[in-house]
């Protein structure tokens, strides 16, 4: 099936998608982008995810390309046009193209956005989680704005690929604390020996996940014990459960953390029925 992209206005076959050399996302990684997951093809947190995008347009002072209503419309038009029944859209806006220079480019400048979209098996995320995967930690070298969700992500790559050299999913960073920050592209979580949720709190020092935020909602529907906290990779390895979240993996139980198993070394109870019940508190929206 042939691919479409969105770009700066028109829908493009994907292999001839391409945006300008001297677009400020490819020379300076001065954008911002969303992830948003797509279920039977419909956008799951789209409200959330485009008002994390506003935001992170806001503090890099790059203009808004468009209203979220004409975000929402080619949103979905790459949705089906890609025929995309469960999977994901990739939003990117940048500061758009002009001469290579440091500065902020003219007013007038145009952002850049680009939407793409593709399949994802379900089936292999749902084999993944019965599982559960493997987390490795490393220094957390970035920058102190990560809160921003700038595709400027070179130390995520790094970090992502040691992981996978290392026969790992997902990579921790862990600040000069000593406490996990969050995963190379995952919030992360444990559960205690006695069964309270832990997560840090989302401060400039992690990017706040919708999937995080959808969670914490559901911990707090169902009556869990929950606390906002940091938490060390010691504590990780001794606790009753650990697990990842984002648009991509849902809810991802985590049962090796630095090659030490976590509780009997199988997904955790609390992991796995916060998965399952995930959808019931996302907003589903319409096709
Ligand atoms: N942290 C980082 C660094 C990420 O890249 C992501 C994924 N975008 C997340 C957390 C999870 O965010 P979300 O739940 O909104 O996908």
């Amino acid at each position: 099936m042939s691919r479409i992209a969105y770009v700066n206005g028109q829908y493009l076959p994907h292999q001839h998608a391409s945006v300008h050399v001297e677009d400020r996302g490819y020379q300076f990684a001065d954008g911002v982008y969303e992830v948003c997951e797509v279920l039977g093809g419909r956008l799951i947190d789209e409200k959330r995810h485009l008002k994390r995008l506003s935001r992170s347009l806001t503090e890099l002072r790059i203009s808004h390309p468009m209203s979220d209503k004409a975000l929402g419309v080619v949103l979905r038009e790459v949705v089906v046009r890609n025929k995309v029944r469960d999977g994901l859209v990739y939003l990117q806006v940048t500061r758009g193209v002009a001469p290579r220079n440091h500065f902020f480019p003219p007013d007038h400048t145009a952002p850049g956005i680009v939407v793409t979209a593709r399949n994802a098996s379900v089936a292999k995320s749902s084999a993944m989680a019965e599982k559960g995967v493997a987390v490795i930690s490393m220094p957390d070298n970035r920058w102190d704005r990560v809160d921003i969700k700038s595709v400027s992500l070179l130390p995520n790559v790094l970090a992502k690929q040691m992981a996978r050299e290392q026969g790992a999913f997902e990579a921790w960073f862990v600040d000069d604390e000593g406490y996990v920050t969050e995963g190379s592209s995952t919030n992360a979580w444990i559960v205690t020996k006695d069964g309270t949720l832990i997560t840090r709190p989302a401060d400039n020092g992690i990017l706040k996940g919708i999937t995080r935020a959808i969670v914490l909602e559901l911990v707090e529907r169902e009556g869990m014990k929950f606390e906002e906290r940091s938490f060390t990779i010691e504590e990780a390895q001794q606790a009753r459960e650990a697990f990842i979240t984002a648009a991509t993996t849902l809810v991802m139980p985590v049962v090796v953390v630095d090659d030490v198993t976590v509780a009997n070394g199988a997904p955790g109870h609390i992991a796995t029925t916060l998965r399952s019940l995930f959808h019931t508190q996302a907003e589903i929206a319409d096709s």
